[in-house]
């Protein structure tokens, strides 16, 4: 599950063999600007494994510790970049998701054009977008 995928475009560009800058790299993820911006500042933090989707992670002390660090990758580069907006972090649920490689959406407010926000709405229990807070509750050890 968590080999590099030849024809997954999130791994080339974790493994930096693509034209996309990079805004934070280490040896667990890398950062960088979503092809298709729906806010202010819009960021996917992605882990360089190849995980394809939420529901991939679980209880278990590596997974807790990996989604906190996209979380906290995520939230410096938002501290960074746009100090004085209103930040959301979170992850789409299949079948709502758009790359089938794990990534976190960070954004700075506010969403544009105005009605993008709907694609980010945590829609209760069988939502497609999950807070990155609600996710590290689900999957504490
Ligand atoms: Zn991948
Ligand atoms: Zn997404």
């Amino acid at each position: 599950m968590t080999g590099a995928s030849a024809a997954c475009v999130f791994c080339q560009i974790a493994r930096a063999t693509t034209a996309t800058t990079l805004l934070h790299s280490d040896d667990r993820v890398v950062a960088f600007q979503d092809i298709n911006p729906s806010a202010y500042r819009h960021y996917l933090v992605i882990p360089v494994a190849h995980i394809p989707t939420v529901k991939d992670l679980d209880r278990r002390p590596e997974d807790f510790a990996l989604v906190s660090h996209m979380f906290q990758v995520g939230q410096t580069l938002m501290s960074r970049d746009a100090p004085q907006s209103k930040h959301r972090f979170g992850f789409h649920q299949p079948p709502f998701n758009s790359v089938d490689h794990l990534h976190l959406h960070c954004f700075a407010l506010p969403f544009i054009p105005k009605w993008k926000h709907i694609k980010y709405l945590s829609m209760g229990p069988l939502g497609g977008f999950i807070e990155a807070e609600k996710l590290l509750e689900k999957i504490t050890p």
